[in-house]
């Protein structure tokens, strides 16, 4: 088992007016075996703790720590960060042209294990990948999420994480612009890799109709770069009736 530690984390973003501070004091903890959604109105921090902790260069950690099993992860590099076993799948996934599925996701599994991987296994072990996801064949030979309708690059976000197995994986509104079938998928795929492996997921999500289908263990919200309350499961169908208006959001 591994442990996710974030430890009063504030980021802050340059700005044209000067920086702005967006995370106020971060601190979650999250287990290998554990799913914790992390919700919380538009503009409240969600995305950028996910890029904090990816390794993004726009977002400038100001003070606290993140680390996996004691190992600072802030001083890392994004692919170290990778190796390491964390995986951030992007609220809007970037294009890589010139570059296929098949290519990226082998050079990704080479890159993290530090081994290609053995080119039958590996075959089988994608095909099988893109059936679960019911993804087309030909889906493999196409240039990454160039011209990938919204569901599709959800998918291959999800095939990544089945095929990388991290320790960790970060789900940026896996959810947003699906619709009712590529949830239930895109879910199942979620669900697999947790029943095949020791991961713990940071599910990121606006709404809590994903969380149907991935059940959370613990809910954190956040308003305004802190988190404003947490809980179990039940905190989840608390904002499914209420929404976020008994939060004091601010705007920036
Ligand atoms: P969420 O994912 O919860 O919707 P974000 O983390 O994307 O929120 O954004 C939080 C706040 O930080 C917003 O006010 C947003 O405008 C601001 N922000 C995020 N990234 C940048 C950036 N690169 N430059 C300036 N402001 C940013
Ligand atoms: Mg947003
Ligand atoms: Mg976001």
């Amino acid at each position: 088992m591994s442990i996710l530690s974030i430890r009063d984390l504030h980021v802050s973003v340059e700005t044209d007016t000067g920086a702005k501070e967006i995370l106020r004091g971060i601190n979650l903890d999250i287990n290998s075996n554990e799913t914790h959604a992390v919700m919380g109105p538009n503009g409240s921090g969600k995305s950028t703790l996910a890029y904090a902790l990816a390794g993004h260069p726009t977002y400038t950690i100001t003070s606290g720590s993140a680390s996996i099993d004691g190992e600072d992860l802030l001083g890392m590099s994004v692919d170290e960060r990778a190796k390491a076993g964390l995986f951030l799948a992007m609220q809007y996934p970037v294009e890589v042209p010139g570059v296929t599925v098949t290519n990226f996701l082998r050079t990704a599994k080479t890159a993290i294990d530090g081994e290609a991987p053995k080119l039958r296994t590996w075959t089988k072990e994608l095909s099988q990948a893109m059936k679960d996801l019911r993804v087309d064949p030909e889906f493999a030979s196409r240039n990454v999420n160039e011209g990938f309708s919204g569901g599709e690059k959800k998918r291959h976000e999800i095939l990544q994480m089945e095929l990388l197995k991290p320790r960790f994986a970060i789900l940026d509104e896996t959810d947003s612009g699906l619709d009712v079938d590529a949830l239930r998928i895109v879910s199942e795929g979620v669900n697999r890799v947790k029943s095949q492996s020791d991961v713990g997921i940071l599910l990121i999500t606006h709404y809590t109709r994903i969380l149907r289908y991935i059940k959370p263990d613990y809910v954190h919200v956040i308003i305004n770069g802190r988190v404003a309350e947490e809980g179990g499961a039940e905190l989840a169908e608390r904002l499914e009736n209420e929404g976020y208006d008994r939060f004091q959001v601010v705007d920036a």
